[in-house]
C-alpha cells in the first residue's frame, strides 16, 4: 500500500546530484521539477548554486529538463534565463507530461531520472511513468497556497512509508545506498 508514492532515492538538493553518479545509473537526462526543486517557488531568479549545478551538466552532456505543473509562461520564463529544456502543464503525476519529455528529447524510461520535491505529483508521476526518482528537500519551508494541502497529505503518507521501510532516509548523494526497488 501507498508503494507508488515510494522514491527510488532521497537525496537532499538537487545539487548533490553529480554527473558521476549520474553516469553510473546509465542516466542521459534529468527531469527536474521547477519549483522547490531547482529553485524557490516565489522567485523566478535562479541562485549561484542552481546556475553553477546546471552548468556542470551542461558540461557533462547531461541534458536538463523541467518538467513542471506550472503555466507555460512561468516555466518558459526561467527555462529561457537557464537556457534549458521544458515541458509545461505537465499535469504530474499522470504520465502524459513524462512521455511528452521522452517522445519530444528521444529518450527512453531507462535514461532518465525524475528529481522532486512532492510525492504526490513528482515521485506518484515517476513511478505511473516506469520512471525512478529522486526526492529532495523543498527548497523553501513555505509554499504557494496550493500546494499546502498536499504537504500535509505527504507528510501522513511519508510517515507510514518510512515506518514500513527503515532504509528510506535523507542521503548525500546518489551512492549512499543502494536502491530498494
Ligand atoms: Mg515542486
Amino acid at each position: 500500500m501507498l508503494k507508488s508514492f515510494k522514491p527510488t532515492w532521497m537525496v537532499e538538493s538537487i545539487y548533490q546530484i553529480t554527473p558521476e553518479q549520474l553516469r553510473n545509473e546509465n542516466i542521459k537526462a534529468v527531469l527536474t521539477d521547477l519549483d522547490n526543486t531547482l529553485i524557490a517557488w516565489n522567485n523566478p531568479e535562479a541562485t549561484e548554486e542552481t546556475i553553477e549545478w546546471i552548468e556542470l551538466m551542461k558540461e557533462n552532456n547531461i541534458n536538463v529538463i523541467i518538467l513542471s505543473n506550472n503555466r507555460r509562461k512561468r516555466v518558459e520564463k526561467v527555462a529561457s534565463i537557464l537556457e534549458l529544456e521544458f515541458v509545461p502543464n505537465a499535469l504530474k503525476p499522470f504520465q502524459r507530461g513524462f512521455n511528452k519529455a521522452l517522445n519530444e528529447f528521444d529518450l527512453t524510461k531507462d535514461e532518465v531520472l525524475m528529481v522532486g520535491d512532492q510525492i504526490i505529483t513528482d515521485i506518484k508521476g515517476a513511478n505511473n511513468a516506469g520512471i525512478e526518482s529522486v526526492l529532495v528537500k523543498p527548497i523553501l519551508d513555505s509554499d504557494a497556497w496550493n500546494t499546502r494541502l498536499n504537504r500535509f497529505v505527504e507528510l501522513k503518507i511519508m510517515t507510514y512509508l518510512i515506518n514500513k521501510n527503515p532504509d528510506m532516509k535523507w542521503r548525500g548523494s546518489l551512492h549512499d545506498r543502494e536502491r530498494t526497488k
